[in-house]
C-alpha cells in the first residue's frame, strides 16, 4: 500500500501528535492492534476498538487523518462506512479537515 504526498504529511503530522500526547506505545489501538484490523469485522469487537477510541487523547487527529485517506478499519472512534457517510456528507473536506491536525 502506497501513500501520496499528501497522506504522507498528514500521518507524518499525526506521529508527531501521537509523541506529543500519549506515545505510540500508550495508545489503545497499540495494545489490541487485532480489535482495529480490517479483517476484524466482528461487531462485537469492533465496538470493543471503538469503545477504546473513545478514550483516546488523539481521538480528534485520528479521525480527521483517517476520514480523509484511509478506507479500512476502525480510526478514531469511526468504522470505515461511518468515515465513508461523512466524506459523502460534504460537511467535511478532505483539506480543511487535515489542516486542523
Ligand atoms: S483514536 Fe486512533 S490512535 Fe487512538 S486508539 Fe483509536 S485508532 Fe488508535
Amino acid at each position: 500500500m502506497g501513500m501520496d504526498k499528501g497522506q504522507y504529511h498528514a500521518w507524518i503530522k499525526l506521529q508527531e501528535v501521537i509523541e506529543e500526547t500519549i506515545g505510540y506505545d500508550h495508545l489503545p489501538c497499540a495494545q489490541a492492534p487485532d480489535l482495529y484490523h480490517p479483517s476484524n469485522e466482528d461487531k462485537y469487537y469492533a465496538n470493543m476498538a471503538i469503545q477504546a477510541c473513545n478514550d483516546c487523547p488523539i481521538k480528534l487527529p485520528c479521525a480527521t487523518y483517517a476520514i480523509a485517506y484511509e478506507k479500512e478499519g476502525i480510526w478514531g472512534g469511526l468504522s470505515a462506512s461511518e468515515r465513508i457517510r461523512i466524506r459523502r456528507s460534504g460537511k467535511i473536506t478532505m483539506d480543511r479537515k487535515v489542516r486542523r491536525l
